[in-house]
């Protein structure tokens, strides 16, 4: 077998190991998701079925797998499964697997685990917003604590400063909260203010604007959608937030320095200095 064949096998099995370890930690996001809004233990008692209460065997509980082997259908009375479990569990190990590709897994092991948490977090978000319009205080200090993680271990990879991180913070954070008081929380809820901050912190400021932009423009235009099919006008924004910030924690720089130079403000605010700069060069400017 040659080297790079061999290679190429090895860096297929570590993404494949992932991937199940994804999987397996999104079964412990469900569990987040559903019991984070009604204060129930994370770790205490197990999954029941929610129709007829029959505790779910072991071998039922496997990620992804179980569910489709017992084709969407509780084992002891028949009563369907919610495909969400299985939705979400996927969405963590796809999400994985393409977020350590992106960030090239092989070289740069602990930028892609703080990235994947993110993610993880961000699911939990997006999943316990939209059924209960909360957005959960653990979520977001584990947010904010992997932030600090990032200022301490990982600022080379970020490319963030300290004060990159506090700007971030108060970026997102100031104008949220003022359309939150002056909305009365009906715009913009507190929660989706906190989210902010942290994101604001682990992004820095550049990032978190943009993600700030893009979660508020793909939040309009689902209001609007979600207004036609259901005729109301209220809604989780912490979603759509959520799509942002990965949005953004992906390819932030890029969309930040097309949109400058798109639009010429790049040239204007900075100069010609601007034009000849990398990608990258937005990020050290602030
Ligand atoms: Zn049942």
């Amino acid at each position: 077998m040659s080297e790079e064949l061999h290679y190429n096998l090895f860096v297929a099995f570590i993404y494949f190991m992932l991937f199940l370890f994804g999987a397996a930690v999104g079964s412990f996001l469900n569990v987040c998701i559903y019991r984070l809004p009604k204060e129930e233990s994370l770790i205490k008692s197990n999954s029941h079925c929610m129709t007829c209460n029959t505790p779910i065997l072991k071998r039922d509980l496997i990620p992804i797998v179980s569910w489709c082997i017992l084709k969407g259908k509780c084992r002891a009375c028949g009563a369907p499964i919610s495909p969400r479990y299985t939705v979400v569990e996927a969405m963590n190990a796809v999400g994985w697997v393409l977020i350590s590709m992106h960030f090239d897994l092989m070289i740069n092991i602990p930028w892609c685990v703080l990235n994947c948490l993110v993610y993880s977090a961000l699911l939990v978000v997006f999943f316990m917003d939209w059924d209960t319009q909360l957005i959960s205080t653990y979520v977001v200090c584990f947010i904010g604590l992997l932030a600090v993680i990032e200022y301490f271990f990982l600022s080379d990879q970020s490319g963030l400063t300290l004060s990159d991180q506090l700007i971030g913070a108060a970026a997102a954070g100031v104008p949220l909260l003022i359309i939150c008081l002056v909305s009365k929380g009906r715009a913009m809820g507190l929660g989706d203010v906190y989210l902010m901050i942290a994101a604001g912190a682990f992004l820095g400021h550049i990032k978190v604007i943009t993600a700030l932009f893009i979660g508020i423009v793909i939040g309009a235009i689902a209001g609007l959608i979600l207004k036609k099919i259901n005729g109301e006008s209220k809604f989780a924004f912490g979603p759509w937030l959520s799509i942002g910030i990965l949005i953004s924690m992906l390819w932030g720089n890029d969309i930040a320095h097309a949109y400058l130079t798109f639009t010429g403000l790049g040239e204007i605010i900075y100069g010609e200095e601007f034009l000849r700069s990398s990608f990258h060069f937005i990020g050290t400017l602030f």
